[in-house]
């Protein structure tokens, strides 16, 4: 068996190291590496997946140098990484198992900097959506994006993968807010475009090989995004649509409006509504049985004309297009409660378990296909 000599340590190659094993040897590796064994993570809740703590030792690098001190030897030794942001991913990209070193952005945390007059900010790839949704608003600002785990999912996490969620109808995906970003190699190297500008001729742009890669290509340890102005002044509906098509149209017409824009559109299908209407005890008096519902927020120059606006235009679109029915919300917590039921996709899937869950997207007019 042949042996390696990393950093000090003597390493047989080809054995797979136990977790306790790999905790030993990692806590020497960098001052600045946090390594928690199999006990400390005992406890810790492991995220939307009971595999993902598998592995049973955990690294928490403070700085991008320890990241790849971190990565560099798991290299030399052949030791897989599974990198962890906010342990919300669905799908199971966070499971690990023993002889894997789970690689947590936990301690990668820091806002460096807000640039308003840029409308960009620079984020350790820990930092949560909903700390730097936070840290924008102080400059009438926001990420562009949105999440019902806004609480937990981390930019790293979001940029790994590609991260969708209810403003991507507004301003795409997370794709499309990445200016630039700072990754960790599998070989330990770091590769670094920090490029805080839309406008870049240069090609090819390598960042994107990392932006919905799931860690594949690298760990993610900086962003650059693109935020957008707030524009805080909204109103909300829900309306009732007979098919995708009546929904597009009404898109069509809210998008086209002058004064007010649509920031969100987002249709629930018939049986979803139902379904969060039985489980939460909600009220759908107002929509008609075998009807879609179709949630949409416009901003405009005050919150009182944004929905009179609501209120005008389901007024004029309710014949011609033949509306299921309408409710304008008339206070921040009933449109609180309209957002729950899209957000809330969870609950759902804990009340019913059978319930098939997919991510798949197709062009608009092909929904009522
Ligand atoms: C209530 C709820 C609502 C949600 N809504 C949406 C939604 O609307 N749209 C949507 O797209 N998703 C949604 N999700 C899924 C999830 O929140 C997103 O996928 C989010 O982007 C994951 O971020 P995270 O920090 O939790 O990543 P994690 O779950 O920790 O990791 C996800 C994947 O990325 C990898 N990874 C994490 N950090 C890094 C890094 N720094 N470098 C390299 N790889 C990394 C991991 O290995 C894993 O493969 C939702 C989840 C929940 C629980």
């Amino acid at each position: 068996m042949a042996s390696n000599e990393v950093d000090g340590m003597t390493l047989a190659q080809s054995t797979t190291l136990t977790p306790l094993e790999l905790h030993r040897h990692l806590s020497k590796l960098h001052p600045e590496l946090t390594v928690l064994s199999p006990q400390d993570l005992q406890g810790r809740h492991p995220g939307e997946h009971s595999g993902n703590f598998g592995a049973g030792v955990m690294v928490q690098p403070a700085t991008v140098d320890a990241a790849a001190a971190l990565v560099g030897w798991c290299a030399k030794n052949d030791v897989a990484i599974v990198p962890q942001g906010g342990l919300t991913g669905l799908v199971g990209g966070n499971v690990s198992v023993a002889g894997e070193v789970i690689l947590s952005t936990a301690r990668l945390n820091r806002i460096l900097a807000i640039e308003p007059e840029e409308m960009t900010a620079t984020v350790e790839a820990g930092v949560t959506l909903e700390a730097l949704q936070q840290a924008a608003a102080e400059h009438g600002l926001t990420p562009g994006i949105d999440l019902g785990s806004r609480g937990s999912a981390t930019i790293g996490g979001m940029v790994s993968t590609n991260a969708g969620g209810i403003l991507a109808f507004r301003n795409g995906v997370m794709r499309h807010q990445v200016l630039g970003l700072e990754a960790v190699l599998p070989s330990g190297d770091i590769f670094s475009d920090l490029t805080r500008v839309v406008k870049v001729s240069a090609g090819p742009d390598l960042k994107q090989l990392f932006i919905g890669g799931e860690g594949a290509f690298g760990l993610v340890t900086k962003v650059v995004l693109k935020l957008e102005p707030q524009r805080p002044y909204r109103a909300t509906a829900m309306l009732g649509a007979a098919d995708a098509r009546t929904a597009l149209s009404v898109i069509r017409h809210l998008r086209t409006l002058p004064g007010v824009t649509l920031e969100a559109a987002e249709m629930m299908w018939p049986r979803y509504i139902r379904d969060h209407a039985r489980l939460k005890g909600l009220d759908l008096s107002w929509l008609e049985e075998d009807a879609s519902a179709l949630l949409v927020e416009i901003s405009g120059e005050s919150v009182d004309a944004a929905a009179a606006t609501l209120e005008d235009q389901l007024a004029e679109l309710w014949e011609p297009l033949d509306l299921k029915g309408g409710i304008v919300a008339k206070s921040l917590d009933q449109a609180r409660r309209f957002w729950d039921i899209r957000e809330d996709s969870g609950f759902y899937y804990a009340e019913i378990p059978e319930a098939a869950s997919f991510d798949v997207s197709v062009p608009p007019t092909r929904l009522d296909a």
